[in-house]
């Protein structure tokens, strides 16, 4: 699917909304729930299964708007009914980043939960090095003037995923990094 109307949407409607970081004591777990019934629809919609492993791992991405890594996961799972084996989570990750749900951010060998799953996005994450949260980002601008520069230069782009790091207006305000 391609998806440059979507991302559009998206684009406008996060900064109309201006919930790109979301506020402090903001009710997640309705981030997390929507999070959670998008996957069924964009697996449903693919012909693929949301096992409970893989929901149970994408619940855990979702456990706040900070990046995890796989061991944070495995950490967590640990106590968990669903206990899993590394291999078995990493190929959850794996299911999941494939279809959309999630992204691995490279510079933090983590993943986020996307709130565009089901479009087809090169996301730019807003990264801030203070309380740990990313925010995503989906301005088609920037992947096209990106794109055209590579394609001028020869340069044939594998992971079109932008990571940006800072402070969010949060922590730039308060100086302090106390955000769940
Ligand atoms: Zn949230
Ligand atoms: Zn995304
Ligand atoms: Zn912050």
């Amino acid at each position: 699917m391609i998806g440059g109307d979507v991302s559009d949407q998206v684009d406008i409607f996060n900064i109309l909304e201006n919930r790109i970081f979301h506020e402090a004591g903001h009710d997640h777990g309705k981030c997390r729930a929507g999070a959670l019934s998008r996957a069924e629809e964009v697996c449903k919609a693919r012909g693929v299964r949301l096992t409970p492993i893989r929901k149970r791992v994408l619940e855990l991405v979702w456990r706040s708007h900070k990046p995890v890594g796989a061991y944070d996961i495995l950490e967590w799972l640990r106590d968990d009914l669903h206990k899993a084996q590394p291999p078995t989570v990493y190929r959850a990750l794996e299911f999941l980043r494939e279809h959309g749900l999630i992204h691995r951010i490279e510079s933090l060998n983590a993943f986020v939960g996307c709130d565009a799953a089901g479009s087809s996005h090169a996301g730019q994450f807003l990264i801030c090095r203070c309380c740990g949260r990313a925010a995503e980002l989906h301005d088609t601008r920037i992947v096209r003037a990106v794109g055209a520069a590579a394609h001028a230069a020869g340069f044939t782009i594998e992971t079109p995923t932008i990571e940006l790091t800072g402070l969010c207006s949060d922590c730039a305000g308060t100086g302090e990094c106390s955000h769940d």
